[in-house]
């Protein structure tokens, strides 16, 4: 209680403590592939088929059997078979022209390539050298009818759209969508396109932001607003947007101030079940619940909104989805940066990699870190994550959290 607050509680606490909250919607819907993107599938997804469905060659070349090749070097063509041809068989003893893709006719189980065959009229040379059964593709290779290849919870990735359109599927069964309200706090605050600015005022940077963050997860934008500061407003907006939001989301107004409202609103409107974690930038997030909503507040200043996203409301909000839960994935890299003095939070640096003549990645990072610095977060590719009291000499290891990847 160090300046009348409770103490900051580290990330990880306030992780656990939202993967608790975080159950997730059950109500689904038949969505159609080329809207499926980014979707939440809600059950397993076997193949009704075996793809490829049939042998087929893996190159452009010639098929033949490869017993009839063991000691002749020299084979009459008698077939030609393309892609999509539903070919006639093999007359033994006798090779076959064919394309990528074309099925293998019965009686061929080799193919060689074209770049390496000869040909003299109607008649196919092998070369000296070649391996029976090679560059065939093999019915069932990639899928077999009855396998799992999609499962609940999978976030569909522009793959996954293909191969549930490869086993002829033009639809899924996906949790429904978030309904997520976005509040933007601050007297300051003025939508971008309403006229110029008057002195004292900017433009609200935070709701777009969010609101681009959100629908690549996929939520739909349900309620959205700009308030003042002002403690009736506040509390209605958020009464408002608790009948209909899943999620609200607030930024601004969440410090201690005495013109920050939105703690004592959601305070008198709902819970307040967690309160400023120890990191930076970030500290003053908030979260609880007004009404039948979560809430999530935070902090005004746009970086930290952005940090404080991708490392809490966007884990949050896919465990609401329904999706399979993964870790935020930091992988090493080398700091191209020294930190001499350490900090009492954990500090999520805004940075960039390098691939250095040897391959060897190294990060390096903006010089300006204030969180008022929006530009440094389309600059950066990722955070550094440096633990609570650690110094950093130039070449050290330091977790590396790309924005790519967790942000999709
Ligand atoms: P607050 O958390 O309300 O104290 O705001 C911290 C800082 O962030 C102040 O400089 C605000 O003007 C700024 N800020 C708050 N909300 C927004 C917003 N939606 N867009 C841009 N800047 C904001
Ligand atoms: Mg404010």
């Amino acid at each position: 209680m160090k300046d009348g607050h409770p103490p900051l509680l580290s990330a990880e606490e306030v992780w656990a403590r939202m993967r608790k909250d975080a159950v997730p919607v059950t109500e689904c819907e038949k969505v159609t592939l080329a809207q499926a993107l980014s979707r939440v599938l809600a059950q397993d997804v076997r193949a009704p088929i075996t793809v490829p469905g049939f042998d087929n060659s893996a190159m452009d070349g010639y098929a033949f059997r490869a017993a009839d090749a063991q000691d002749r070097r020299e084979l009459p063509l008698s077939l030609r078979v393309a892609a999509g041809d539903k070919p006639e068989a093999l007359a033994p003893g006798t090779a076959c022209r064919i394309f990528t893709g074309a099925p293998l006719p019965s009686g061929a189980d080799t193919v060689v390539i074209q770049e390496r065959c000869e040909r003299r009229g109607d008649t196919l040379i092998l070369p000296e050298q070649w391996t029976p059964h090679a560059n065939v593709r093999r019915a069932g290779e990639d899928i077999r009818a009855g396998d799992v290849i999609l499962s609940d919870g999978q976030t569909l990735t522009p793959q996954a759209v293909g191969l549930a359109a490869s086993c002829g599927f033009t639809e899924i069964l996906a949790r429904r969508r978030l309904r997520v309200a976005v509040l933007s706090t601050g007297d300051e605050l003025r939508p971008a396109g309403s006229g110029p600015l008057r002195e004292g005022q900017i433009y609200d940077s935070n709701r777009p932001m969010l609101n681009a963050l959100l629908m690549r997860l996929g939520c739909e934008i349900h309620a959205a607003g700009a308030l003042g500061d002002d403690l009736a407003r506040t509390r209605q907006a958020l009464r408002e947007a608790a009948q209909t939001a899943d999620v609200i989301v607030t930024t601004g107004g969440v410090s201690v101030g005495e013109e920050d409202h939105v703690k004592a609103a959601v305070e008198a409107e709902g819970t307040l079940s967690l309160w400023r974690v120890a990191i930076k930038p970030g500290k003053p997030l908030a979260f609880g619940r007004v009404g039948g909503a979560h809430f999530l507040g935070l902090p005004g200043n746009p970086v930290s909104a952005f940090v404080t996203f991708v490392l809490f409301v966007q884990p949050f909000l896919k465990a609401l989805m329904g999706a399979t839960p993964t870790d935020l994935r930091a992988f090493p890299v080398h700091a191209g940066f020294e930190r001499k003095t350490p900090d009492s939070r954990r500090e999520f640096v805004r940075a960039r990699l390098v691939t250095r003549d040897d391959g060897a990645l190294w990060t390096h990072t903006h010089p300006r870190q204030s969180s008022g610095v929006l530009s440094s977060t389309v600059w950066a590719e990722g955070l550094v994550d440096i633990a609570a009291g650690r110094c950093v000499a130039e070449g050290d290891l330091v977790p590396f959290l790309p924005f790519e990847g967790v942000l999709d």
